[in-house]
């Protein structure tokens, strides 16, 4: 049993913390929470032991209700693994802590690569050993990561170039909007996201433009690759429907965007309308000559979660990495398989022979 500590009850670390607890293979020990918020009633009512982030802070806690079994440093001594879910640069200030407590910690991708010995993609690292520390790269690095790596493998990329419509804050993140406007972000070109796709897959060129928009629910890619060889269409989407944690949005669904999307996840049952899953358009996958162009959306909220889980198995185990992230996948049931796909028989925009 790999015990697991989650600091940083938040939008990515309550997510996280329900992944773990489901694994037969892992124990959710507690999580630490800031402030006694709603979030922390929250992790009461789940039934996670709850503890205090900050020392000083304990006795609010008590004061607001709001039972706590110990403070972060009661957690770390009782795991094998630390997960930081931490606000992005908090990780960086708790770092020292986990080292002094000797336990092992998995980052997220608001900190800087240097953090951790290696950055984590489930699919596209590399084989990791003997790490004490990783960081899973952001939701939009995650799925860039997740899409790149098959592509390169199957037909070798040339060049990649990828405009990201970021949301402009999660949908709890009042503080952020609202904005009426589309803006640049960063203005610079390239922006930070192709340098963090290079921390896991550092033989590709990539050039990514950002721009943040006044929504909350997902980010968009408009992806265009020119890759080595020349497949057809049908090929490109037979690979990219064979990689489990992508998900080819039927034509015939009628899913034109990050609502119905949303809509559809939650109808399904999935947990707060979450989608693990990279969410890529089929009827926009086209082959031009070498050109590949496709739009996907993933989730910001939910991509990075079942990575979480199997950066947590690398740090803990030995179990190979496509075993881990069977289970995971197994678990969780990521693995979206729509019965409105036509598997394939849609019209190819582009000539077999192309
Ligand atoms: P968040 O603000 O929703 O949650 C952070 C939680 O940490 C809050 O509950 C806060 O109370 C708590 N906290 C504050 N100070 C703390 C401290 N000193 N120690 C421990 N916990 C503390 O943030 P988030 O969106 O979940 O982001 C967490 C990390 O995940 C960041 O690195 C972020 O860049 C990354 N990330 C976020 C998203 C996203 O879209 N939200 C996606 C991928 C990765």
């Amino acid at each position: 049993m790999i015990r697991v500590g989650i600091n940083g009850y938040g939008t990515i670390g309550k997510r996280v913390a329900d992944a773990v607890a489901a694994q037969p293979d892992m124990e959710l020990v507690g999580v630490t929470k800031a402030s006694p918020d709603y979030g922390a009633e929250a992790a009461l009512r789940r039934g996670y032991d709850l503890y205090a982030a900050i020392d000083d802070r304990a006795a609010a806690f008590e004061d607001a209700g709001i039972v706590i079994v110990g403070t972060l440093g009661d957690l770390l001594d009782a795991v094998d693994v630390i997960v930081d879910c931490a606000p992005a640069g908090i990780g960086e200030r708790n770092r020292p802590t986990y080292e002094a407590h000797d336990t092992p910690a998995v980052y997220q991708g608001g900190e800087d690569a240097a953090i951790a010995d290696g950055s984590f993609n489930a699919r596209a690292s590399g084989e990791i050993r003997d790490a004490d520390s990783l960081r899973v790269v952001s939701c939009n690095t995650t799925g860039l990561s997740r899409l790149l790596a098959p592509l390169d493998e199957a037909y070798g990329i040339e060049k990649a170039r990828v405009t990201l419509v970021r949301r402009g804050g999660d949908p709890s993140e009042t503080d952020r909007g609202p904005i009426n406007d589309v803006v640049p972000d960063p203005a610079t070109v390239p922006s930070h996201h192709g340098p963090d796709v290079n921390a896991i897959l550092p033989e590709i060129n990539v050039d990514t433009a950002a721009l943040k928009a006044p929504v909350t629910g997902m980010h968009t890619h408009s992806v265009n690759v020119t890759l080595e060889g020349k497949p057809t269409t049908s090929a490109v989407r037979e690979l990219l429907r064979g990689e489990t944690r992508l998900f080819l949005i039927p034509e015939r669904a009628g899913i034109d965007g990050a609502g119905t999307l949303k809509d559809y996840a939650s109808d399904l049952g999935r947990p707060r309308g979450d989608l693990w899953e990279n969410c890529v358009w089929e009827e926009s996958i086209s082959v031009e000559g070498r050109d590949l162009y496709l739009f996907q959306n993933v989730h910001q909220e939910a991509d990075v979660v079942p990575e979480n889980v199997d950066a947590v198995r690398t740090l803990a185990t030995d179990v190979p990495r496509e075993e881990s992230v069977a289970r995971t996948n197994e678990v969780l049931d990521i693995g979206l398989d729509s019965l409105l796909s036509d598997g394939g028989t849609a019209r190819d925009q582009v000539a077999a022979d192309d």
